[in-house]
């Protein structure tokens, strides 16, 4: 795995004017984007059959002032608002003209994926993720992220660009010297009995995700999050980083990550967040809440395993139940029995082990700050929703890592930049390979940033891959 620099043109057998590494949601849309712009393409991914972050994701998409929107009775989002909310939540520690572009180009992005290729959005108001202004997702119909890969998998293969499955791309050919150092010249692709290919290209996007499923680049750069329980497709190893460090790529903040605060244990499925924006909340093992579990999801994800035995308890009511059971994860927890129905606080402690009284005093509090009275110790504001009814639901959940945000600096032509801050001749990253907009830390990100940018980004990526290819 590296890069190998080439003093003059290497010959290869296969050529695409555009080749993408890995064949997500960043990499299936750069595909789509730059096939209707004239240039053949070639997609390279690793499993046989795409199964990366997008299909394990819960589907959700913002954008803001959309046709979709506004059919929707919603007529006062804009870009504007997006482009405030990322920044808010990054605390403005993230790239201001990423985020600026990737804002103002989600609602074309929406409706050109809608309208074009049928990908089945709607927009999501039956509840608000934590930092959104307004409501800016776009879910498909089940939540579920593989019904949005099935659609652009679909749609690739019906547009005939072709997709070259069990193909790990393991090295990359670049110019060694001159004014052309460091343009692509073409990929080495590994075959799972071991054969080589060789493939070359006028343009590479790397489309291939982070370093989520890479422990020792997780033990480097976020030792914190290395013993979170891994939710995320075991393929992203990181290669985008490894390739650009090699190159002298700018990388940033690479300690930067989504986490995801309730994922039900053992089972592994994450609970809808659902669970907390209505009134939900989170306990541990001494019955006692431990922090504003509204803040977010990804940075509730390590306050959960700071907790004794690195688990806690989500608890919730049928209000939140009927919302969150929209989502594919949250029903597959259900069905898998992950969630229990008690009817006291008392019942409740019993299950979790701990004194009833804790427990009880917990839960009173918690009515009264929904009540409007007090004001909560963690600085949650509880009095937006009802206070919880019995029967309660309740799981035991544990802190999860979902994918890295961290990666390779592109400027807002998505062209990856040298530590110089000039661009590479002809490469262009995007989704999870890119630096996300998220800051350097688990609390910057906010719902729904990982697909804004794989579909922005790719969309981007290969309109200017293809235009790249098509003048040059
Ligand atoms: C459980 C979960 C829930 C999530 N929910 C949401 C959500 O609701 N909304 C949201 O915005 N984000 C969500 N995310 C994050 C989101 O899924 C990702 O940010 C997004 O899908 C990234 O898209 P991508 O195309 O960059 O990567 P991926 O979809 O992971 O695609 C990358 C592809 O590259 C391939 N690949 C890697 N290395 C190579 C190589 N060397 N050669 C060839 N192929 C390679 C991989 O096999 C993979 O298919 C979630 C993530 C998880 C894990």
């Amino acid at each position: 795995m590296g890069v190998v620099l080439e003093g003059k043109s290497k010959t290869f057998a296969t050529r695409a004017e555009v080749l993408i590494i890995g064949a997500g949601a960043c990499g299936t849309i750069a595909a789509l984007a730059a096939n209707e712009r004239g240039a053949e393409v070639l997609i390279l991914e690793r499993d046989a059959k795409p199964t990366g972050n997008t299909s394990l994701s819960g589907g959700q998409i913002p954008a803001a002032g959309t046709r979709l929107q506004h059919a929707a009775g919603l007529l006062d989002d804009t870009p504007e608002l997006l482009h405030q909310d990322i920044l808010a939540k990054a605390h403005g520690e993230c790239d201001h003209a990423i985020a600026r572009r990737i804002a103002d180009e989600a609602a074309k992005t929406v409706e050109w994926l809608v309208d074009r290729y049928k990908l089945p959005l709607s927009c999501v108001l039956d509840f608000q993720y934590p930092g959104h202004s307004r409501p800016h997702m776009h879910a498909s119909p089940s939540r579920y992220g593989a019904e949005l890969l099935t659609v652009l998998v679909a749609a690739v293969e019906a547009e005939g660009i072709p997709i070259a499955g069990s193909a790990t791309a393991t090295d990359l050919f670049a110019d060694a010297e001159g004014k052309s150092a460091g343009r692509i010249q073409g990929v080495r692709v590994k075959r799972p009995d071991g054969a080589a290919e060789e493939i070359g290209c006028d343009a590479l996007i790397l489309a291939c995700n982070g370093f989520g499923g890479n422990k020792t680049m997780l033990a480097r750069h976020i030792p914190e999050a290395v013993d979170l329980f891994y939710e995320g497709h075991t393929g992203n190893q990181g290669d985008a980083v490894i390739w650009g460090e090699a190159l002298g790529a700018s990388i940033k903040d690479m300690g930067s990550f989504q986490g995801h605060g309730a994922v039900a244990t053992p089972h592994g499925m994450h609970l809808a967040w659902a669970t907390v924006t209505e009134g939900g909340y989170h306990v541990n093992a001494e019955g006692r809440r431990f922090s504003n579990e509204n803040a977010g999801y990804s940075e509730q994800a390590l306050k959960v395993h700071k907790q004794a035995g690195k688990v806690a308890w989500a608890i919730w009511d049928a209000r939140g139940e009927e919302i969150a059971l929209r989502q594919h994860s949250h029903a597959l927890a259900q069905e898998s029995g992950a969630v229990k129905r008690y009817d006291s606080a008392g019942a409740m402690a019993k299950a979790i082990g701990c004194d009833a009284k804790v427990l009880e005093r917990t839960v009173r509090e918690v009515e009264a700050l929904a009540a409007g009275k007090g004001k909560d110790a963690f600085g949650r504001d509880f009095a937006r929703k009802p206070p919880l009814k019995a029967p309660y639901l309740m799981a035991k959940i544990m802190g999860a890592l979902t994918h890295t945000q961290g990666g390779l600096e592109i400027d807002t032509a998505m062209r990856v930049l040298r530590k110089d801050g000039t661009p590479f001749p002809n490469l262009f990253a995007g989704g999870g390979a890119a630096r996300g907009l998220s800051g350097p830390a688990d609390w910057g990100y906010l719902s729904g940033s990982g697909l804004l940018m794989a579909t922005n980004t790719g969309r981007l990526a290969g309109e200017a891959a293809a235009k790249l290819v098509k003048v040059s």
